[in-house]
């Protein structure tokens, strides 16, 4: 029902580290099973940026040659089994809100953190709050008084693009910035780039630490460039905001628990956490029973033993139901003795939950590949690659990359029977090494019938020959493994 997709449109510094070793294989908790690319090789960096793990996710997700419909919300499910006589199948009926409606016999429920949460009980703070975010244009360059902290990145980044900053507006005024969690953090960092004024003010409101040290102390190292500006040009505010008041000269005054304190701000960036609201798509199927999460468990081979991978939904008194959930949704998963031996802590980390999400879907989608059919009017839209040609690497360089995910793409939907095989591209010609004479033949044949990718392996083959070595298990492709 979904798919792993980072925002491309803000960027920040990440905070999963990417570690490059002394000859031992590169320690990453970037790791995206089943991938032919890695993160090192699209950013040097030890906190790559975004963009850099927005790159990978879409590298990712093109490779897997797996359908993917952009910008279609599912609202509402219903289980075709509930009084039928005869079941059909598929079970579940889907709706999506453009009215494009699909049937599926299992559902996994992989909707991430949800949308931007407003913990704000005040009904007129709330009207407010809710009024300006729905006012926001996300894809625009005008920031409004109120924004939950998404948003203010990719407007930020919207500007950015166009070569364009707030440096100009923002002189001299004040930003409230709510919570101390990342995302409020990573708006904190942005605010005092150079993207913005340096004499702009920020208060930082529930951040609780109140000097340079007491941050530190109480932050991880990542965010350690922001302290010295702590009881500088950041004023906290420990306690929560629960009041929102709009000023007549357009500003909005914040008031914090026990309205002891408040602060007024040109703009409020609000960066309150999210909320999954995926049971509402539910209503139908569960009606007023009483549910529970019952854990889905497989072994996971980056964590080296059987672990929580999802949930299974169940209703009381009701049929066994094909609902699951998975990564960000299913959360807690890792245990704790887990997560500690884990090297961001992280419940919510790609570290600990992409390989779950990745044996999630194995033990749930029998076969190798899965289809999309749409109706009339409706295209699967083709995730572009241009992004992998941002990195400041040169074309051969690039081409080796995109040569390694095309290859891996039509990998995908072979069966290998062979321990590895090797590809060489050599002044245009192909030759393919260790496969039947019947599969090294089907092989070239589909090479050569894709001009597109003809040409990149033949921009990746002018320094010298392309050599592709690709192990396979289990009759598939290990490409996450490529040697070149
Ligand atoms: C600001 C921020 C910074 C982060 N930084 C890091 C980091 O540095 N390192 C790290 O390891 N992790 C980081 N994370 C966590 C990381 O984003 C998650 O681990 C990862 O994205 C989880 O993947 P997921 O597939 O579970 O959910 P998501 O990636 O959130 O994907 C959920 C998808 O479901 C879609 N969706 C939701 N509802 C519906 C619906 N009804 N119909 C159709 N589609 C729907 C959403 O649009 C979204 O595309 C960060 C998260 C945030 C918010």
């Amino acid at each position: 029902m979904s798919a792993v997709f980072w925002s491309t449109r803000g960027e920040f510094a990440i905070n999963s580290r990417e570690v490059k070793d002394s000859g031992k294989g590169a320690i990453t908790t970037n790791r995206f099973p089943h991938s032919p690319l890695k993160l090192s090789e699209i950013s040097d960096d030890f906190f790559a940026s975004s963009l850099g793990m927005s790159t990978l996710a879409t590298a990712t997700q093109y490779a897997s040659a797996v359908p993917v419909l952009f910008n279609t919300r599912a609202i509402k499910i219903t289980d075709l089994w509930n009084g039928a006589g005869v079941k059909p199948s598929p079970r579940y009926k889907i709706e999506a809100q453009d009215g494009l409606i699909f049937h599926a016999n299992k559902i996994v429920n992989i909707t991430g953190l949800g949308d931007p949460h407003v913990p704000v009980k005040d009904p007129a703070s709330r009207e407010l709050i809710l009024k300006s975010f729905a006012q926001t244009n996300r894809e625009g360059t005008l920031l409004g008084r109120i924004t939950n902290s998404d948003d203010f990145l990719s407007i930020v980044g919207n500007r950015k693009r166009l070569g364009l900053t707030f440096v100009t507006e923002s002189k001299a005024k004040t930003y409230v910035v709510i919570a101390p969690g990342d995302g409020g953090k990573i708006a904190v960092e942005k605010l005092l780039s150079p993207d913005f004024s340096p004499d702009l003010k920020i208060v930082w409101i529930a951040q609780k630490s109140v000097t340079p040290e007491a941050f530190r102390e109480a932050t991880f190292f990542r965010y350690h460039g922001i302290s010295e500006e702590i009881g500088k040009r950041i004023e906290t505010i420990p306690d929560y905001a629960t009041r929102f008041v709009p000023l007549p000269d357009g500003r909005i005054q914040v008031f914090a628990d026990g309205i002891a304190q408040s602060a007024i701000g040109d703009h409020v960036i609000l960066a309150t956490g999210y909320k999954n609201n995926f049971s509402s798509l539910l209503r139908d199927v569960i009606g007023a029973s009483s549910v529970t999460a019952e854990n889905v468990t497989s072994k996971v081979r980056e964590i080296g033993d059987v672990t929580n991978v999802g949930t299974r939904l169940k209703i009381e008194n009701a049929p066994e139901q094909d609902i699951y959930a998975g990564g960000v949704a299913a959360v807690p998963l890792a245990s704790e003795a887990e997560l500690n031996k884990s090297i961001t802590q992280n419940p919510v980390s790609i570290e600990n939950l992409g390989p779950r999400t990745s044996a999630l879907a194995k033990a749930l989608v029998t076969g190798t590949h899965s289809e999309m059919v749409l109706k009339q009017g409706h295209q699967l839209v083709s995730v572009s690659l241009d992004a992998i040609g941002s990195a400041n690497r040169n074309r051969i360089a690039i081409s080796r990359l995109r040569s390694r995910i095309e290859v891996s793409r039509l990998l995908r939907k072979y069966d290998l029977q062979a321990k590895q095989f090797t590809l060489r591209v050599n002044e245009q010609k192909l030759t393919v090494e260790g496969l039947t004479e019947e599969s090294a033949r089907k092989l070239l044949a589909d090479l050569q019938s894709d001009l597109g990718l003809l040409h990149t392996l033949a921009t990746a083959a002018r320094g010298g020959e392309l050599r592709l070595t690709v192990p396979a298990a289990e009759g598939r492709a290990d490409v996450e493994n490529i040697a070149y």
